[in-house]
């Protein structure tokens, strides 16, 4: 069995969802998990609505609100014209539910982050819906799961952390009898739920840790990630043109990729694979035969291959200089930046210094205010991290190259990654496209 899980440009609209069910049909095997996101945009429009409720502008949210389920109902009517009385009325239930919601919001003007995520939620639970339409129309069993059943979470909204023996209890329980059937289970990225049954998400873009989690749990021979790129490749494609897909990656280097800025693949997501040994694969749901990239633990590597160069594009550089001796300095600062919501993508420390790169270019003052009590601290917002990846960055000969590459540019620091096959450099956020491209072209010639 597998799992397939389709990103929000995958199911964005009627024809869209037509092409992805065309490839769980021929592609999934006898019954796959189908993990499904957010129309693509969806949960942007979400929150926007909800801070316009809250914000007292509960006519404008209502008239988001009305276009967004419009959307949702046209493609319902065009998936499947015959079924569609059925989606229909399940996604104007939910267009309903969510109407209530917003009109709370914007009575209490509250929008604090557990409320965020019951609004953010609607974009699975819609989105899903639609996609076991499209499937039923192809003549395919399958059927809807809720994955607020099994993926009970701690309480830290908008970041929450999934309890995996629940979840393996919750799949034995509710998928597998499904599965077994025969039937093919679409279920929903993203969201979750704590014990006490409140609504939860797992982070921005976390369907693919779900789709990671589930396979873990459920044993799977392989997770597959449908996007719109042919694989993991050795830049964003939106950034070096000629950018071509990586065939074999290890996890390590994946997961690595991940948090430096390769969006493709959601950071947390290759924790459960690691864990288990289950093989990932990249795929582009508008070309399919496309080979992709496969993901596995352990890579054969040509000695000093780059893998790829990515980029963190708007990051916050903090750096705390302690006034006294302090040991637990570092943890300090990961205790702030967690506090604020932000994630930290680098560290380097010493005991003169922290310097962090976190996520954003609006990181709250508090955060600054708060470490100063331990040190001078400076935050620089206007950064990009730009990263070389790949076995080959043991050479030290491919940092000298790289940093030679990058000659005439203000580099603000070059920080070693966690494992020997990554370092970063920081530089001027308007030279990161750039610095990616020259390093590109450079580097990953020589490597292939
Ligand atoms: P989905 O909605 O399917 O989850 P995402 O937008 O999250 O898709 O991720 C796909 C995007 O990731 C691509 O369109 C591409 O621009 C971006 N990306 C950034 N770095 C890379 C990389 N190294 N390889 C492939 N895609 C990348
Ligand atoms: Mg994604």
């Amino acid at each position: 069995m597998i799992v397939m899980k389709f990103g929000g440009t995958s199911v964005a609209d009627a024809d869209a969802l037509r092409q992805a069910a065309e490839i769980v049909v021929e592609r999934g095997g006898e019954a796959p998990v189908v993990v499904v996101s957010a129309m693509g945009g969806a949960t942007r429009e979400l929150l926007a609505m909800g801070g316009d409720a809250a914000t007292g502008n509960v006519e404008r949210a209502m008239n988001s609100l009305g276009s967004f389920v419009g959307r949702h109902l046209a493609a319902a009517d065009q998936v499947d014209a015959s079924h569609a009385g059925v989606t229909r009325d399940e996604i104007a239930a939910l267009g309903n539910e969510l109407d209530a919601l917003l009109r709370g919001i914007g009575l209490l003007r509250e929008f604090g982050a557990s409320t965020r995520d019951a609004v953010a939620s609607f974009g699975e639970r819609m989105s899903s819906p639609l996609f076991a339409a499209a499937l039923s129309a192809t003549g395919a069993a399958c059927r809807v799961m809720d994955v607020r059943t099994v993926m009970i979470t701690d309480d830290r909204f908008g970041d929450a952390q999934p309890f995996e023996s629940a979840l393996g209890f919750g799949v034995e329980s509710e998928f597998l009898p499904v599965l077994t059937r025969g039937e093919t289970v679409v279920t929903q990225g993203y969201i979750g739920r704590t014990r006490e049954g409140r609504p939860t998400t797992m982070g921005f873009e976390a369907s693919d840790y779900t789709a990671t989690l589930l396979g873990a749990a459920l044993g799977a021979g392989e997770v597959q990630i449908w996007t719109d790129v042919s694989g993991m490749m050795t830049a964003d494609p939106q950034v070096v043109a000629d950018a071509r897909p990586i065939a074999e990656l290890a996890f390590e280097d994946a997961a690595e990729l991940a948090l430096l800025g390769a969006k493709v693949l959601h950071p947390r997501s290759m924790a459960p694979l690691r864990r288990t040994g289950i093989p990932a694969r990249i795929k582009n749901s508008r070309a399919p035969d496309d080979p992709g990239t496969r993901i596995v633990a352990t890579v054969e590597s040509q000695p000093g291959s780059v893998t790829s160069i990515a980029l963190l594009a708007g990051v916050t550089t903090i750096r705390v200089t302690p006034s006294n001796r302090d040991e637990l300095l570092l943890q300090r600062v990961y205790g702030e930046v967690e506090r604020v919501g932000r994630t930290v993508r680098l560290a380097t420390a010493s005991p003169l210094g922290v310097t962090v790169i976190v996520d954003g270019q609006d990181v709250p003052a508090s955060v600054g205010d708060r470490l100063g009590l331990f040190g001078r601290t400076e935050l620089d917002a206007g950064a990009s991290a730009v990263s070389v990846v790949g076995p080959g960055v043991e050479d030290a000969s491919v940092l000298g190259r790289a940093l030679a590459t990058l000659d005439g540019v203000p580099v603000r620091a070059v920080i070693q990654g966690a494992s020997p096959h990554s370092f970063s450099v920081v530089v001027p956020e308007a030279e990161g496209r750039a610095a990616v491209r020259r390093l590109h072209s450079v580097l990953m010639d020589r490597a292939t």
